[in-house]
């Protein structure tokens, strides 16, 4: 062991538990890759601001309690938030998506979302029983063959349902032009995995096929190699614990370990709320 960053359990109460206290759960933006910052502002959700050289390109937007603090953030960075082109959705949910709407009154940026998500995100949408959704319109889907290219970023979205159906990775390379490396980076949205539970899916429209397919997708995730793992959720890293005093210094965050420890975790998590004879024989040749 000795690893520092890890999926780490949640620690409470955090942004989510106490939305009308933000001053209690502000944090600075940090830098996590050469270019990626996250500026979501808060202990909970995260926000990543990517500089691409060709516009500025938004990862999740946060709650909608916490998008003062973003903009805030992005202008402290130096970075007009007029200039983001792009918000790109991991998935459908308020914590994720209810700062979208506000980025694209100040941009008139595209917002983007999997086609799978978008039919969740327009059955809940006037539905308050969880928390108000702030509307916002999905520009475009995702086309899973094809990259988004953005200035000197080439973003791969690969399809990984678990946390919703249409929950999304986002995979790119991002190289520090002052040492020449390039770093491999990726985030995977759909860990948030006690939904998976069977007493859950119903409600959250998750299917047992997708929770096998989850699993599959693991197996295959948690062989990539990943120099940096970016957490949606500040817990899912342990960040707070590893959080240098230099914000500005990504150096703590490349941790290849990372990315296989968060995946298997949570692939092993999830195969504890079902019978081993869940992922095998019948219920497995049901899938195809
Ligand atoms: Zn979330």
């Amino acid at each position: 062991m000795g690893q520092k960053i890890f999926y780490a359990p949640v620690n409470h109460p955090h942004l989510g538990d106490e939305l009308n206290l933000l001053f209690k759960h502000a944090i600075d933006a940090y830098c996590v890759a050469p270019h990626v910052w996250n500026v979501g502002g808060n202990d909970d959700v995260c926000a990543y601001l990517m500089d691409t050289s060709g516009g500025l390109v938004l990862l999740d937007t946060g709650y909608r309690a916490s998008v003062y603090l973003m903009v805030d953030h992005i202008w402290r960075l130096g970075f007009d938030p007029a200039d983001i082109h792009k918000v790109l959705l991991s998935h459908w949910h308020w914590d994720h998506a209810n700062g979208a709407s506000y980025i694209q009154g100040l941009s008139d940026c595209e917002i983007w979302l999997s086609q799978q998500d978008e039919v969740l995100h327009q059955k809940w949408r006037d539905d308050t029983s969880e928390l108000p959704m702030v509307p916002y319109d999905v520009a475009n889907f995702y086309d899973f063959q094809k990259p988004i290219e953005v200035g000197s970023m080439s973003i791969h979205v690969r399809l990984t349902p678990g946390r919703t159906p249409g929950a999304v990775a986002f995979f790119f390379d991002d190289t520090d032009e002052s040492t020449g490396k390039t770093y491999c980076c990726a985030m995977h949205r759909g860990l948030e995995i006690p939904i998976m539970g069977p007493e859950n899916l119903q409600k959250w429209d998750i299917t047992e096929v997708i929770v096998r397919q989850f699993i599959r997708d693991c197996d295959e995730l948690e062989q990539l190699d990943i120099d940096i793992a970016f957490p949606s959720h500040l817990n899912m890293g342990n960040v707070l614990a590893n959080m240098p005093a230099n914000k500005s210094d990504y150096s703590t965050w490349v941790a290849p370990y990372t990315w296989k420890h968060i995946v298997e975790s949570r692939k092993r998590l999830v195969q504890t709320y079902y019978p081993k004879s869940f992922f095998e024989g019948k219920g497995k040749q049901a899938d195809r």
